[in-house]
């Protein structure tokens, strides 16, 4: 364990090199590892149909991962490290022979399901501990960082920022890839490097097919928290469902679902016994004024995982969507389950849970996925864009607020952005060396 002057180094080290976890939630590490707990998990389950960048990263940068997860363990005193993995990728455990000796550290192997990388999940699975509901993994004595987090913390322990990003992109692409860009990359430079797109019309699946986002514009950059860029036709399935208004989701909800309630019967959360039941959720279009609040509060604990919309309801309604709307009137209303509520109804996991996790082989064939089930083939190298836009509120907290102007001059690695010391955040690198060529309060431009 890390004396408590190392201790403070090291967290500092982690704060300074910018380090947030990387598997999308943007939760400042340093303030992570602040806890003392008895477990460590690494989440390589990477559960998202497609995206390969995770087990690109335990294969490439196994020593600085684990020499991250020594780092994790140092500084929490945990007495137990588990690497969780998928089936899919169980082959990885062989090549780690050494580093599994040397540290002792435990692996877990996951079945191929979906949305196993969920921390709920992921902490039930391998201390058979439930998070309380709306809680962090730190509650039950865990905490969990996503492989390329971890990747991130040994190179901050060595004075290296997060300036690159490991992504794949694929889909309808001509050479599906996995590789490092540097943060601010345009989508638009990233697809050029898997050989451009493959259709006229393509749309840009940011993160994730399931629970990532839907876009046209390619001039976006690359943040610190993106996985991958899928590509897909803008008459996909998938596409179509995601770009579909509130107004058509609601409308056609309200007359066609029947309350069959198959969506909170495969709903992960559900089934691992937290108070969610998105078919009461869908039972509110129905209602009016405080009957419909009261019942909203069944979204609370909703993750967003899309099961419900894309794979069990029969009606292909969206249960999902309606959770979120729910979730956000009940943050305007500040509503909330009471303590005596949730003693409740939080429960044991369901019995038949298991049988009820959603294979992944299931989520290809069901939406239209596998003509894209493709290596995307792991490529190093040291290409660099012509330009970048590095953002600077991609972590949760404060953003950070720029030291650089338009004209100045900047080095790969140099701290363009800063958030004081006293408030959660942490600085923003250059992550080329060249010219500053504009300067927001959200990102910086800079030119090589
Ligand atoms: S699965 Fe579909 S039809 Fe059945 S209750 Fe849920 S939203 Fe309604
Ligand atoms: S998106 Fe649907 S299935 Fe997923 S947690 Fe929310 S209600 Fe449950």
């Amino acid at each position: 364990m890390a004396t408590s002057m190392n201790r403070e180094l090291l967290l500092q080290k982690i704060r300074e090199a910018g380090v947030i976890g990387a598997g999308g939630a943007g939760f400042p590490t340093y303030k992570k590892l602040e806890a003392q707990v008895e477990h460590v998990i690494a989440n390589g389950a990477e559960c998202e149909p497609l995206l390969q960048k995770d087990r690109e990263a335990m294969t490439h940068f196994r020593e600085e991962f684990f020499r991250g997860l020594e780092t994790m363990r140092d500084l929490t005193g945990a007495r137990q490290v588990t690497i969780a993995v998928k089936h899919k990728n169980a082959d990885l455990i062989g090549l780690w022979t050494d580093q599994l000796a040397r540290t002792g550290f435990h692996t877990f192997i996951y079945d191929d399901v979906y949305p196993a990388g969920d921390e709920y999940c992921l902490v039930y699975e391998v201390t058979g501990r439930q998070i309380p509901p709306g809680g962090i993994p730190v509650q039950v004595g865990c905490v969990v960082d996503n492989v390329e987090t971890i990747v991130n913390i040994a190179n901050a322990c060595e004075g290296r920022p997060v300036i690159d990003k490991i992504v794949t992109i694929t889909g309808a692409v001509a050479h599906p890839i996995t590789t490092v860009v540097p943060i601010g990359t345009r989508m638009r430079d990233c697809l050029e490097l898997a050989g451009g797109c493959t259709v006229d019309n393509p749309v840009l699946l940011i993160s994730g097919v399931m629970m990532g986002g839907v876009s046209s514009e390619t001039h976006n950059p690359i943040t610190k928290t993106t996985a991958g860029l899928i590509v897909l036709p803008a008459d996909h399935y998938l596409v179509q469902r995601k770009t579909a208004s509130r107004e058509t989701y609601t409308r056609i909800g309200h007359g066609q679902c029947d309350q069959c309630s198959l969506c909170t019967e495969l709903c992960p959360r559900y089934i691992l016994g937290y108070p969610i039941e998105p078919h009461r959720v869908m039972r509110t279009l129905l209602m009016t004024g405080e009957a419909k609040e009261r019942a909203s509060l069944w979204a609370q604990y909703c993750c967003e995982c899309n099961v419900c919309s894309l794979i069990a309801c029969p009606e292909s309604l969206d249960p999902r969507n309606i959770c979120v709307d729910a979730k956000a009137l009940l943050r305007e209303r500040k509503l909330s389950r009471t303590p005596d509520e949730l003693a409740e109804l939080f429960r044991p996991p369901h019995p038949s849970r298991k049988g009820r996790e959603v294979p992944i082989s299931k989520l290809y064939s069901r939406l239209g996925l596998t003509p894209y089930d493709r290596k995307a083939k792991f490529v190093k190298g040291d290409w660099q864009p012509r330009e970048v836009v590095v953002p600077l509120n991609s972590h949760i907290g404060r953003p950070a607020e720029p030291i650089v102007r338009e004209g100045d001059s900047v080095q790969r690695g140099d701290v363009i952005a800063k958030v004081d010391s006293s408030q959660l955040g942490c600085p923003v690198h250059a992550s080329i060396s060249g010219r500053v060529t504009a300067v927001s309060a959200k990102s910086v431009q800079i030119t090589a």
